[in-house]
C-alpha cells in the first residue's frame, strides 16, 4: 500500500480561550494510527499563555503530551502537579477515570505541542488512574537525524513511560538533505506528522501540518528531508477492539458514555477533585439524539 497523506482540519477545543488546533486523528479518512486514537497539533503560536484547559475528565486511554516550546503545567485528580517542558513527557493514564487541568506558562518564545491519546485495551481500561512524567527520554542520531523516543521502542530503544498497548512514539529532528531508515515491524502502520518544515515519507511527499499514514507491510520507516524538518513518527500493532469515543472519554457502549457523562456532571468521585489556578470545570456537552455506535 502506498503512503496516503491526511490534512489536518481545524478544531476549537473548549478550553477559556477558544484556541484552534490542527486535528489529523481521528478523521473521515483514518480513524486511527496502531492505538494511536487522537492527534492534535497546537501553535506554534506567540500567545504562550494560549492554552488554558480547565478541568476536565477522561476515561480509557492515555494522554501523550510532547512539546516542542513552551511550558505547560499539569495538574491531576490523584495530586499530580507537573510542568513539562520540550523534550520531556507527561503520559496520563486515565484507567476508569481521572479529571485533569492544563495551564501553559507566558514565556518569551512560542507555544507549539502535540496532544495524542492512546486507546487502552479492554483488560486495563478499567485499571486505577496513573501520571507519569518522564525526563530520561533516549536519544538516537544518526546521520543528520536525532530520533527522541517517547513511547514504546525503536531502533533498539525504549521509552521508560508505561505502555498497555503495542505502540511507539517519536520526534525526528532532521536536518537539511539529510535522511533516515527506521525498521518497522511488517505488523506495524505507522504515521509521520510533519510539524516544521517538509518531509518525503515513504517516497510521499508530506508538508508541513500533514500527517503521511503507511498501512502494514512496511519494513521501514524512510524519512527524507532536503530542507530540514521536524515530525512526530507514531505506529503500532492496529487496535482492533471495537470503542465509542465521545468528547473526552473511550468507552465501549452508548450506555457507558452515558453513565461517564452523568457522573461528570454531577460531581461523582470517579473523576476527583482538585484545585487549580484556572478555578472552574468544562460541562460535558449534550449527548446526540442517536444512539453512538462502537466501531474499530
Ligand atoms: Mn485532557
Amino acid at each position: 500500500m502506498p503512503t496516503r497523506i491526511i490534512v489536518p482540519r481545524d478544531v476549537v477545543l473548549t478550553t477559556r480561550t477558544n484556541i484552534a488546533v490542527r486535528r489529523t486523528v481521528p478523521h473521515r479518512d483514518l480513524r486511527r494510527v496502531g492505538a494511536w486514537i487522537f492527534v492534535d497539533h497546537f501553535g506554534p503560536t506567540t500567545q504562550t499563555d494560549g492554552m488554558v484547559v480547565a478541568a476536565h475528565p477522561h476515561t480509557g486511554l492515555q494522554t501523550v503530551t510532547w512539546l516542542f516550546e513552551g511550558e505547560v503545567e499539569h495538574r491531576d485528580s490523584i495530586g499530580s502537579v507537573q510542568k513539562i517542558s520540550p523534550g520531556q513527557v507527561n503520559f496520563m493514564t486515565a484507567g476508569r477515570g481521572i479529571a485533569h487541568s492544563e495551564l501553559s506558562s507566558k514565556t518569551d518564545g512560542n507555544l507549539h505541542a502535540v496532544q495524542l491519546w492512546l486507546a487502552l485495551p479492554e483488560t486495563e481500561r478499567h485499571r486505577e488512574p496513573m501520571f507519569e512524567h518522564r525526563t530520561d527520554l533516549p536519544v538516537i542520531e544518526s546521520g543528520g537525524a536525532s530520533v527522541t523516543v517517547f513511547a514504546g521502542s525503536l531502533l533498539g530503544h525504549a521509552s521508560p513511560a508505561t505502555m498497555f498497548t503495542d505502540s511507539f512514539g517519536a520526534e525526528i529532528v532532521l536536518t537539511a538533505s539529510s535522511s533516515i531508515d527506521i525498521p518497522i515491524h511488517v505488523a506495524h502502520e505507522t504515521a509521520v506528522l510533519v510539524v516544521d518544515g517538509s518531509a518525503v515519507v515513504n517516497g510521499t511527499p508530506t508538508a508541513t501540518t500533514e500527517l503521511a499514514f503507511t498501512e502494514p507491510g512496511e519494513p521501514v520507516a524512510r524519512i527524507e528531508s532536503p530542507a530540514g524538518a521536524r515530525v512526530i513518527l507514531l505506529g503500532g500493532t492496529p487496535f482492533t477492539e471495537r470503542i465509542v469515543m465521545w468528547w473526552n472519554f473511550v468507552e465501549r457502549s452508548h450506555a457507558e458514555i452515558r453513565d461517564a457523562r452523568d457522573q461528570w456532571e454531577s460531581g461523582d468521585p470517579r473523576f476527583g477533585e482538585f484545585s487549580d489556578h484556572i478555578v472552574g470545570r468544562i460541562p460535558a456537552p449534550e449527548l446526540p439524539n442517536v444512539t453512538l455506535q462502537p466501531r474499530v
